[in-house]
């Protein structure tokens, strides 16, 4: 019982194997050495096409015969070949039938090639980063010697106008004495306009308010120290001098950032580029918060690839109202990029919109100015988004597919009368979307790809063609002259 079975299976197998090779030498011309297996192949006469030589292709004739060159058996054209008619377009580059029963014994599994939009993961890990439109420096604007820091650690939280520092200045007391007497020569009459004006500008160069000058005017007295505050609210992230030290026009003394919004900056692979767009969201975690899912939006692609690593930078503005991010932590991020036809990105609520192109978060349904820079607001559709429901891309699995070298392979079932014909494609496909690959030319909509049991067939199809790997390996050889015997 057992036995029989598997003769029969064997016998199955080897007529699918001698159809297949039949088949296959129809579809690709036999080399010289092998002409048996020319002989079956062409040796019916409903062949109408030309004939060529496998050597000299500029050699046609419209009968059989041998090469006027090289005295060749001549071989059909290819594109006068009979499978091509029998499949209109697509010229055929493997083909094996099996019945329903030998499907099911190779396992094969096929899925409908369909047009939908494919959900793309990206992920990318990176690192939270200060704001940099977001924190100021304080820098001493004239000589002078520290006499105070009133902010002696980093991570204080000060408020906007605080005082941070009063700086000992013998400069800044000679310019105050310069104004005092530029003022008072001005009030007996004397033009010295110009010189208070000039005084003046100095010291409001030097970082002294204009109500702070008027003050020393008033007073009539000179002061050899001034208090410098904090321009904007936030953490003290940085403190580069001690106490008592000595200054430069311009030397750095705070950096005070404000912590509510951070950067998160992220390493994009190249080949994730295709999915990535300015105002995307972006969802990522940290080692700290792992159960915490935390969000942003994309607000710069570097425009240049990093040559070593093969990645690029990607800004993702976050808000951190919660104060739960701290700069240099490190997250795992994730952008789910819904790809549509040409290349676009459907994002559901940025279709058909206008946004800022400084501010990602300012998204309007109608043409304007950003409320934050004032800017024109342009089309979501300018940045890559599909305006509207549409153009959704011919996928197929990215399990159907066998890439060998250069070529990509897509196995297409076709029905036949007595089971199944199986098709090797050679397919030209676009970027790889997550689990799919988007199809450029090679598969129709709704034609069944085989996505389980593909390499079974292809390798049943390598075994029917090894005679004429062997032969053609054997020519090269003989034309060594016999020196590899
Ligand atoms: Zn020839
Ligand atoms: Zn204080
Ligand atoms: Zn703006």
């Amino acid at each position: 019982m057992k036995g029989a079975q598997k003769l029969r299976t064997g016998l199955l197998i080897l007529v699918a194997v001698v159809l297949g090779w039949w088949l296959r030498s129809l579809a690709s011309p036999p080399l010289p050495s092998a002409p048996q297996a020319a002989e079956s192949a062409y040796g019916d006469s409903t062949y109408t096409g030309l004939w060529t030589c496998s050597m000299h292709p500029q050699v046609q004739r419209t009968s059989a015969g041998q090469c006027p060159i090289c005295g060749m058996d001549l071989i059909p054209t290819e594109s006068g070949s009979r499978m091509e008619e029998e499949h209109g377009e697509h010229a055929p580059e493997a083909h094996i039938r099996l019945s329903a029963a030998a499907r099911a014994r190779a396992r094969i599994r096929t899925t409908e090639a369909e047009l939908r939009y494919v959900e793309v993961p990206v992920r990318m890990v990176g690192k939270l980063e200060l704001d940099e439109t977001r924190q100021a420096t304080i820098t001493a604007w004239v000589p002078g010697r520290l006499e105070r820091l009133f902010v002696d650690f980093t991570g204080v939280q000060v408020e906007p106008g605080d005082h941070m520092v009063q700086l000992f200045s013998p400069k800044l007391y000679a310019t105050q004495t310069e104004l005092l007497q530029a003022a008072a020569a001005d009030q007996t009459g004397r033009d010295a306009s110009r010189v208070l004006d000039a005084t003046r500008e100095r010291l409001r160069q030097w970082g002294l308010e204009s109500d702070q000058i008027e003050e020393i005017e008033r007073r009539g007295t000179a002061s050899d120290r001034m208090t410098i505050n904090a321009p904007m609210g936030g953490i003290v992230v940085s403190k580069y001098l001690q106490q008592g030290s000595y200054v430069e026009e311009g030397t750095p003394i705070y950096t005070i950032a404000d912590l509510s919004h951070l950067w998160l900056k992220l390493d994009a692979y190249e080949s994730d580029l295709p999915w990535l767009r300015y105002g995307q969201h972006v969802e990522f975690t940290t080692e700290a918060y792992s159960d915490e899912v935390f969000t942003g939006t994309i607000a710069f692609i570097a425009p240049v690839l990093d040559n070593r690593t093969r990645t690029v930078k990607v800004r993702v503005n976050v808000d951190n109202s919660q104060g739960l991010l701290k700069p240099d932590m490190f997250a795992k991020a994730t952008v789910r990029a819904r790809i549509a036809g040409r290349g676009r990105v459907m994002e559901p609520d940025l279709a058909g919109k206008w946004i800022c192109p400084m501010h990602p978060e300012v998204v309007r349904s109608e043409e304007g100015t950003c409320d934050i820079c004032g800017m024109d607001l342009v089309t979501t559709e300018s940045r890559g988004y599909l305006s509207a429901e549409g153009e959704r891309p011919l996928v197929i699995p990215s399990s159907s597919v066998l890439i060998t070298g250069e070529r990509s392979v897509v196995y297409v079932e076709l029905d036949s009368e007595d089971g199944f014909l199986y098709e090797g494609r050679e397919v030209l496909l676009g970027p790889r979307a997550g689990d799919y690959y988007i199809v450029r030319e090679g598969i129709e909509v709704g034609e069944r790809v085989v996505t389980q049991g593909s390499f079974r067939l292809d390798s049943a199809l390598q075994i029917q063609a090894k005679p004429s790997m062997m032969s053609r390996s054997n020519l090269f050889s003989g034309e060594d002259g016999g020196k590899n015997h």
